[in-house]
């Protein structure tokens, strides 16, 4: 089991340096660019549990789906000016 789990690090970090994977997004088909630097960041946030690494896989979908599946989470604040109710 933890050797499995090694192979997957080593694969996700077997892209040289400037190199870039070209994927097709699995919602509207458009290609898009995952670079070395985005892996990277996936390496460097991809959490730790006991010892035992567990990547975050690289996106799927475009940066535009991605947004727009971010969206609806999003939770504006709006402040407002107006009079106390004590006052
Ligand atoms: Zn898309």
């Amino acid at each position: 089991m933890q050797s499995e789990k090694n192979k997957v690090n080593s694969e996700g970090r077997e892209y040289p340096l400037g190199d870039i994977e070209t994927k097709t997004c699995t919602h509207c088909s458009v290609s898009f660019d995952i670079t070395d630097k985005d892996l990277e960041f996936y390496e460097k946030i991809s959490p730790v549990f006991g010892g035992m690494k567990y990547p975050i896989p690289s996106p799927t979908l475009c940066p535009d789906c991605r947004l727009q599946r971010k969206m609806p989470w999003r939770n504006e604040k709006k402040l407002y000016k107006r009079k106390c109710d004590f006052s």
